[in-house]
């Protein structure tokens, strides 16, 4: 076995500065170019346009600059990140694999919500289909019931996501999502596998990014734990990246082979983050990403119970990620440039009978 890895320094300023994210951004805050504290714009967090001394013509190259955690890259609602501080743009891990992997078993999934929908919705889809504007509004309130059922699970993401947070700041978990009859199984089981295993959760929701390979994305969390390295034969101290999947229901074998719920996919996401050298602290601060190890864990989590899997997100599942990657790329951008316009025939010519004839030889 390998020597033991220590905790990177890199994460060591986590909780401290996931601290400082949760206050307020100040009014005013130092410049890095002029050194004088000038006035921040509370909505976007960047230092307002000044000039470093009164008699310059321009402004000082320290505005707009973005300070503490708004220098954090955020997700678009079109799937980029965009680096405040640079400009850059990265597309998402997520969109990539979602808009690269082929996923054909969403769609029958979304096929068969509806249909239980509408079977369960009988009586008022009779009642709708009496006039145009009535049916047309329950069709779009049917179709849009697979998009409401994953944003419900969203909802216990975040609330997962606050849970872990609570933990690594050391505070009691937050009393709205306690008190949640719908969440109260998900927080047992979540504590459960928790204690089972004497997580420790290291960093939770960090942006990370890899420029050379133009992506960028939100890690769920980092994790030790010398019970879990232990079964996966990895050093004790090893950094283990991990995802909390709410999907699906447990221990069920899909037609693929795949546990529902938690799918292969999940491998290749990881191995992105993994792969990436950037990562953000809350407060903005941006750091060298820690290694982590090339297993990865993915916990999920079901109000009837709870399951931790171990995911390989190693170089190989880098390299599929890659080609997922490459696969998007074609669809956002080269697929536009395959198809030519329908052909015109040629004009018919003098010669036109000889072709005609020639054709009839062939067939
Ligand atoms: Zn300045």
């Amino acid at each position: 076995m390998a020597a033991p890895t220590p905790i990177a320094d890199a994460l060591a300023g986590w909780a401290a500065a996931a601290r400082a994210a949760e206050q307020p951004l100040p009014d005013k805050f130092p410049c890095a170019a002029c050194g004088i504290d000038r006035i921040v714009n509370a909505k976007s967090g960047t230092i307002r346009k000044h000039k470093a001394a009164k008699s310059d013509v321009l402004p000082c190259p320290g505005s707009g600059a973005p300070v503490l955690s708004a220098r954090v890259p955020a997700r678009s609602a079109r799937g980029y990140y965009k680096d405040p501080e640079t400009g850059d743009r990265y597309p998402s891990v997520t969109t990539l694999l979602d808009k690269g992997m082929a996923k054909a078993a969403l769609s029958f999934w979304a096929a068969k919500v509806v249909a239980e929908t509408a079977m369960d919705n009988l009586p008022a889809m009779l009642a709708s289909s009496r006039t145009p504007e009535e049916r047309e509004e329950f069709i779009k309130w049917l179709k849009n019931e697979p998009i409401r059922r994953r944003d419900d699970r969203g909802d216990i993401g975040r609330a997962v996501h606050r849970l872990i947070e609570a933990r690594i700041l050391g505070e009691p978990p937050p009393a709205q999502l306690a008190s949640n009859p719908e969440f109260a199984p998900y927080i047992d089981h979540f504590h459960d596998a928790v204690r089972t295993w004497k997580l420790r959760f290291r960093a939770s929701e960090m942006v990370v990014a890899h420029p050379g390979e133009n992506y960028a994305g939100t890690l769920d969390y980092i994790v030790t734990s010398p019970l879990l390295a232990e079964a996966l034969s990895l050093p004790p101290r090893s950094l283990l990246m991990g995802d909390t999947k709410t999907g699906g229901e447990l221990d069920r074998v899909v037609y693929s082979g795949h546990k529902h719920g938690v799918y292969p996919q999940a491998g290749a996401q990881m191995a992105a983050y993994r792969a990436a050298p950037v990562g953000w602290l809350r407060d903005g601060t941006r750091i060298d990403m820690p290694e982590c190890a090339p297993i990865a864990v993915v916990l999920h989590l079901r109000p009837e119970g709870w399951r931790l899997y171990p995911a390989r997100c190693g170089d190989d599942m880098f390299q599929v990620f890659k080609g997922a990657q490459f696969m998007a790329d074609f669809e956002t951008y080269r697929s536009k440039n395959v198809i030519g316009e329908a052909l015109t025939p040629p004009a018919p010519t003098s010669d036109a009978g000889d072709a005609t004839t020639g054709r009839k030889d062939v067939a």
